[in-house]
């Protein structure tokens, strides 16, 4: 038979690109085509941060088409964006699909569409391609919560626009984490409009997922055994990462300054506190100077991600004097090659967002985190970090909201003066190691979805 020719589609947001891009790369690597298609607007940020990484435009046929916003628009406000993306997407992708399949004698055989773009399957059927897979990127715990929301709207959890009725803690099985109805992930914009939407779009996928075959996902039943028990059908392939191979995964929005690594190599063992937020996380000034002076009264060597767009305040965001007194021990970047500095010998913590990703990235390299979570699922997942795995720590706002400098400082000794946290984090390394790895169960059960899609 012919290679299977694949068409893998993101949700159009950093933390959803990566790992698609990372599962199309294994793809390619077991013998599939694989068309990879990004928002035109991301596309042309992967493709200029590519630089050198030419193994991907020669592997992979990165394509786009519009999510239907003005290139100016705010793709931050998601609302808009997921109502923009479900209006004008699924037509320019069929166009697509039939552009592809009339110019390429290999047709596309096969979809694996990010389940939060469950329209994408729906098109998929309809163009009668025959195999349809579901990838979700995150914890298997949220998705579990996005498919039980009849339940929490019937047991009177959340009301019918997914607003908790009272601030508790509940537990989807016994023997699930317990989830704060505070952070369930779609009250975090601060507007109902925008909640409904992404309550409506959560419901729609969730139908939508029913024509897929597979449903696969970027973790492993060692993180979630309670998650995959509730839900049986999703099947883990992660974490997936390219940990065998640094400096080969790609689909970054920003280009990477690798010029740290070097800086890296001369700092002494275990002793940096490597920061870094993710792609989506705004400070106020406030916030920033107090993290900054954190940063500076650990007097420990840190390597900061400073997002070009991570304050609104870019002149000079850093309090005065900041640069020059801590310049020997600290370094700034804009973007950073996360999973080869979190690999790099010298990094003894992560302060972060907890994001699904940076949090996957952190285990798979045995690093103990500090946790600031900013919006979304990164709640839970601090959760995952400090209550359920224990390899990190939280950190306790004072009564204004702010993470202040005394309690960064406390927080980094308390977390590098207990070894514990760091031999547990090297555990679960070995352990997620081990799954991805010929014999483990999330490499058996990739495997088995390769084996699927030749057949
Ligand atoms: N990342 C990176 N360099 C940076 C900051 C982040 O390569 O300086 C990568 C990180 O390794 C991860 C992704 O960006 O793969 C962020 O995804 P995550 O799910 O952690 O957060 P999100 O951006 O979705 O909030």
């Amino acid at each position: 038979m012919g290679t299977p020719h694949v068409l893998a589609i993101p949700y159009p947001a950093q933390g959803h690109v990566i790992p698609l891009l990372e599962l199309a790369q294994c793809l390619v690597t077991h013998g599939c085509k694989v068309t990879f298609v990004n928002s035109e607007f991301n596309h042309k940020r992967v493709v200029n941060a590519l630089s050198d990484k030419d193994h991907v435009r020669s592997h992979i046929n990165l394509v786009s088409i519009t999510d239907g916003l003005e290139p100016w628009e705010d793709r931050n406000d998601l609302g808009k964006l997921t109502e923009a993306i479900l209006k004008v997407m699924p037509g320019k992708l069929e166009e697509l699909i039939e552009q592809v399949n009339r110019s390429d004698s290999n047709k596309i055989t096969c979809i694996v569409a990010d389940a939060s773009m469950g329209w994408a399957l729906e098109v998929a059927e309809k163009m009668q391609i025959i195999r349809r897979a579901a990838f979700w990127p995150a914890a298997v715990a949220i998705f579990a919560l996005g498919m039980s929301v009849p339940e929490l709207i019937d047991d009177g959890i959340i009301d019918s626009d997914g607003t908790p009725v009272k601030n508790q803690v509940i537990q989807l099985s016994p023997t699930m984490p317990l989830m704060s109805t505070e952070n369930f992930p779609w009250t975090c914009f601060g507007d109902l409009t925008t909640q409904k939407i992404i309550l409506n779009l959560n419901s729609r996928n969730n139908k939508a997922i029913e024509v897929a075959h597979w449903m696969i996902s970027n973790s492993s039943y060692e993180l979630e055994p309670a998650a995959f028990a509730l839900f049986p059908n999703v099947l883990p392939i992660g974490p997936l990462l390219a940990s065998n191979r640094l400096g080969k995964s790609a689909g970054y929005f920003w280009p990477e300054d690798s010029t740290c690594l070097k800086w890296l190599d001369q700092q002494p063992a275990h002793s940096v506190i490597y920061v870094a937020f993710g792609s989506f996380t705004v400070f106020d000034c406030i916030q920033f100077h107090e993290l900054a002076l954190g940063l500076e009264l650990t007097n420990r060597p840190f390597l900061w991600v400073v997002r070009p767009d991570i304050t609104e305040e870019m002149n000079d965001p850093y309090p005065k004097g900041f640069k020059d007194r801590t310049a020997k021990r600290g370094r700034m970047v804009g973007w950073a090659p996360q999973q080869t500095v979190l690999s790099h010998p010298s990094v003894a913590c992560f302060v972060s967002h907890c994001g699904w990703n940076s949090t996957v990235e952190g285990i798979s390299t045995g690093t103990p985190f500090l946790c600031w979570p900013y919006f979304a699922d990164q709640f839970f997942n601090q959760s995952y970090i400090c209550d359920v795995w224990k390899v990190g720590l939280g950190f306790n706002r004072d009564e204004s909201g702010i993470i202040k400098q005394a309690e960064i400082k406390d927080k980094v000794e308390q977390l590098l003066g207990d070894e514990t946290f760091k031999a547990r984090a090297l555990h679960l390394k070995e352990v997620t190691a081990k799954t991805v790895k010929e014999g483990g169960c999330s490499r058996n059960n990739f495997n088995n979805f390769v084996k699927w899609m030749k057949e």
